[in-house]
């Protein structure tokens, strides 16, 4: 017989007729209670076994994390907790679990433990409901592209272009590591030898390929992996993570503002609908989490009134300028409270003047835009008419409570002269970038896109605080086990 899924069990409105399940035990009470679960749903399906009539031997095998197949009635449950459980007639086991050894014990695991048993830890409710939340919210992302016309593009893992400077990359070579591989006569790698007869590295960002596939087919987007070997061991930051990057041809920066907004409340909302039993398991989990804190300490929302605060307020659009007016007369930076304190305009923000800026002052989701051009990257719209030594770009970062940076974009430079200009101003090496400068020589247009990490989405969404435990695998420096 067919096994059918938990879910749809215990949402049946039609009882007492045989049914089949399968799953993983996670409690066994009474030597009579199974508490089930399959992965379809946080909640998991009593099962009651007949325990006269079935033999020890087989009891004995039914423990937390074995595999079983029950077959029963489903009927109204007698006990408290439940509408439905299975009146177990025939119990089989499918792989035994050793109940000394199962490190997935029925009882509070630190995350930390957690971590150590990625592998093992999706079989909790936390883990399950996340990974749930997380497949949810990727479908919701396409979704929502998909439905704007948006075109998906697979843009390269390996990449040739280094001249990007999103940040710290990972080399990709098949040259040998034990100082034999093939030299220059100035003693440098021979990369020609190489496996692409060029230096190759992972991709940081599909940002410069996507744009070109912009200027052809008007609306894209990418969701792909993106490393990254910043030595940063933040809870914010993985070396290997998840980005969506839409690129769209005739956006300019309020465009770019608009639809990153509308976005994040699409896929936010998508979320809430679809996944309400999994995100209030995890709204208790943050309540009991945060009871350990100082009061002062502990959100005053709770994780569902978040969400929704997100999506009933507008993001409140504020320029580098006036933050750095609003950081500078700030409580904490008068009090030199801040490990950097900001004097002046042209100051990189650090994630301490973020999270003031959206958590203290406007306690809301906030949109800054017109960076100052030094500390954004070369392919961002030059602001017109700006003083020299002050002059700004079309960038936008979007920044939310708790997280910090989720989205990081900009409207970019479609001028040839000056985007040259600026990359020669850099350094960054014009012949290396020739097909991105083609965008620019052969009908160039105004466009713009964003990143957003799709981890720190994740985190907003479930209320975690580290982003080691919204991914299955974590990637971190010194850390690639599984
Ligand atoms: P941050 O300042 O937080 O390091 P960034 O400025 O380097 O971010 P971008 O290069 O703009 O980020 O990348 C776009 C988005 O990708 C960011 O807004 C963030 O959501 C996400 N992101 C960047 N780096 C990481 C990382 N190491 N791990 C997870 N997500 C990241
Ligand atoms: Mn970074």
């Amino acid at each position: 017989m067919k096994h059918s899924k938990v879910i749809d069990l215990l949402n049946s409105t039609k009882t007492l007729h045989e049914v089949t399940a399968k799953g993983w035990v996670r409690t066994f009470r009474n030597n009579q209670f199974i508490a089930l679960n399959d992965g379809s749903t946080i909640h998991n399906i009593q099962c009651v076994v007949d325990f006269e009539n079935t033999p020890d031997e087989t009891l004995k095998r039914i423990t937390t994390g074995a595999a079983i197949c029950v077959t029963g009635t489903l009927a109204e449950s007698r006990g408290a907790g439940q509408k439905v459980e299975i009146q177990v007639t025939k119990l089989e086991i499918l792989g035994d679990s050793d109940a000394e050894k199962f490190p997935m014990q029925p009882k509070k695991h630190s995350l930390e433990f957690l971590r150590e048993n990625a592998h093992l830890r999706v079989r909790t409710n936390a883990f399950g409901a996340i990974m749930r939340v997380r497949s949810t919210l990727a479908f919701a992302v396409h979704q929502y592209f998909q439905e704007k016309g948006f075109f998906y593009v697979n843009t390269p893992i390996i990449t040739g272009s280094d001249a990007e400077g999103a940040g710290e990359m990972f080399q990709v070579t098949s040259l040998p590591l034990d100082g034999s591989a093939p030299r220059n006569e100035d003693g440098s790698i021979n990369y020609k030898e190489d496996f692409f007869g060029k230096q190759t590295n992972l991709t940081v960002s599909g940002q410069l390929e996507g744009e070109t596939f912009a200027m052809a087919l008007g609306q894209i987007y990418t969701f792909g992996p993106t490393f990254r070997a910043e030595n940063s061991n933040t809870s914010r930051h993985l070396a290997e993570f998840w980005m969506i990057e839409p690129e769209v041809a005739f956006n300019d920066l309020a465009d770019n503002m608009d639809l990153a907004e509308d976005f994040i409340k699409y896929v936010i909302k998508y979320t809430v609908d679809k996944c309400g039993d999994d995100l209030k398991f995890l709204e208790n989990r943050l309540l009991e989490e945060e009871k350990s804190k100082p009061q002062a300490e502990r959100s005053e929302m709770t994780l569902l009134e978040k969400l929704s605060f997100v999506l009933d307020n507008n993001f409140k659009r504020v320029s580098y300028t006036e933050a750095i007016e609003i950081l500078r007369d700030s409580t904490p930076n008068k009090k030199k409270k801040f490990r950097y304190i900001i004097n002046e305009w042209g100051a990189d923000l650090q994630s301490e003047h973020e999270r003031f800026l959206v958590e203290k002052h406007f306690k809301c989701p906030v949109i800054l835009f017109d960076y100052p051009a030094k500390i954004k990257a070369f392919y961002m719209r030059l602001n017109d008419n700006t003083e020299p030594g002050k002059e700004t770009v079309r960038a936008m970062d979007i920044l939310f409570p708790g997280i910090g940076e989720i989205v990081g974009g900009s409207q970019r430079e479609e001028r040839y002269d000056v985007l040259v200009e600026k990359m020669k101003a850099l350094g960054i090496d014009e012949e290396e970038l020739w097909w991105y400068l083609d965008t620019r020589r052969f009908g160039s247009a105004v466009h713009s896109g964003f990143g957003l990490g799709f981890e720190r989405l994740v985190l907003f969404v479930t209320g975690m605080t580290n982003i080691r435990d919204v991914i299955p695998f974590p990637r971190t420096p010194q850390n690639a086990e599984f």
